[in-house]
């Protein structure tokens, strides 16, 4: 039995990791669960799962969660501080790192620090601070397990083989909904057509970020400290039918990967269980039925957000966190309408253009740099809004 926190639990990841504590409710205990404002979806986790501590980061919602509760034995806590709280819980083993975006890196951190192992989906600290979060996990001998399907899929495809013998990590990427449209086409897309996602059903921000492929140049930098590589050795393909989750080949030329049919499960269970495997009862990937399978190399020019994913690993220190933060204010203001498609990446791009790079050695610079470069890309958002 494993006792397990969730960080994020009401979202896409949250909510597969809590239907894998279901189907193996002998595996799993769940200590904590902590989201940021869905009172009612959190109120229902509570009463299945029965946690001792929860944190909700929004303050009103966390009132109305306690009127809710009342009298069930649940410790509720209130405000982004909180979350800290719960990711440190004693009686803790794993924390599932589920948040979306930079908010995950203080919470996923204080886990780290209190020596708890980690499964990571949440790849936005791991571009902000990698090289930090992977020290600190060296130092309280913590062990990150990736749940990204890509980061996945290369871990399970350098078990048992030697790092000194890896030639290359090759990550796939879908090329999300708007693969096939003109440069011209992508200029008005629509908010609803960025988000029909192929192959995953996944929380909005990770949804627009693959169709920017935004996302695959946050996993470059995710595999860069994952595996501790450097970004001349890891490539991308876009293969857009996910089944060849990634694949890394090694000095021999030979390749190893990782396939499966597209369900999140596969991976955040490899992640809770590791190194066992769990019986989950899904559909085989069968691929007599699915006959063909194809493969691509990126499109720079319709897709520019790859290409800068590489270049803020090559600038090295803030520039990445930078990167990630402006992308994170670009992508809100699109899924609120006040921007088009293509501005995010100019957001983005003017966002590094205006930074001078410092090095992140500890979590206040990586979270100066988060805060400068949100202010700077809400200027160019209001500057494009009027
Ligand atoms: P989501 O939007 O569905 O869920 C996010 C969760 O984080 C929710 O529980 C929400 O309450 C919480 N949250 C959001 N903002 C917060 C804040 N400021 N403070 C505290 N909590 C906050 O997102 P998701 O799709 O589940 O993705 C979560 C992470 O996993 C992301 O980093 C994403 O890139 C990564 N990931 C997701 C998938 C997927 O299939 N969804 C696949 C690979 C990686
Ligand atoms: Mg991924």
């Amino acid at each position: 039995m494993k006792t397990i926190v969730i960080l994020g639990s009401t979202g896409s990841i949250g909510t597969s990791t809590l239907d894998i504590v279901d189907r193996f409710p002998g595996e799993f205990r769940v200590a904590g669960l902590t989201a940021s404002g869905n009172d009612e979806k959190l109120e229902a986790q509570i009463r299945k799962f029965k946690p001792r501590i929860v944190a909700i980061s929004d303050t009103s919602a966390a009132t109305r969660l306690r009127q809710r509760c009342a009298g069930l034995p649940v410790e509720i806590l209130a405000g982004q501080e909180a979350l800290s709280q719960v990711a440190a819980a004693p009686e803790a083993e794993l924390v599932i790192s589920a948040i979306v975006g930079g908010a995950g890196l203080v919470p996923t951190l204080a886990a780290i620090r209190s020596g708890k192992q980690i499964a990571l989906a949440n790849k936005e600290p791991m571009v902000m601070a990698g090289k930090l979060m992977q020290q600190e996990a060296h130092k309280y001998g913590v062990r990150i397990f990736p749940v990204d399907s890509e980061h996945s899929a290369i871990f399970q495809s350098l078990e048992g083989h030697r790092k000194k013998d890896v030639r290359r990590l090759i990550l796939t990427a879908s090329g999300g909904a708007l693969w096939p449209l003109t440069k011209e086409e992508l200029r008005d897309v629509t908010v609803e057509r960025a988000l029909q996602h192929p192959n995953w059903k996944m929380g909005a921000k990770i949804t627009i970020d693959s169709a920017t492929l935004m996302n695959k140049g946050l996993e470059v930098v995710e595999a860069r400290w994952l595996f501790d590589i450097p970004e001349s050795q890891i490539e991308v393909m876009i293969h857009r039918e996910s089944i060849i989750h990634s694949l890394v080949e090694y000095q021999d030329r030979s390749v190893i990967a990782q396939l499966g049919l597209p369900d999140m499960r596969t991976p955040i269970s490899y992640a809770m269980r590791y190194p066992g495997r769990l019986p989950l009862d899904l559909p085989s990937l069968e691929l007599t039925e699915i006959a063909k399978l194809t493969f691509c190399k990126p499109d720079h020019d319709r897709f520019p957000c790859l290409g800068l994913g590489y270049e803020s690993l090559r600038i090295g220190g803030t520039m990445p966190a930078t990167m990630n933060a402006a992308n994170e204010v670009a992508v809100d203001a699109f899924l609120k309408g006040g921007i088009q498609f293509t501005a995010i990446v100019e957001i983005i791009r003017s966002t590094m253009d205006a930074h001078s790079p410092k090095n992140v050695d500890t979590l206040e610079e990586a979270l100066e740099a988060d805060r400068w470069a949100r202010e700077k890309a809400e200027s160019l958002v209001a500057a494009l809004a009027h």
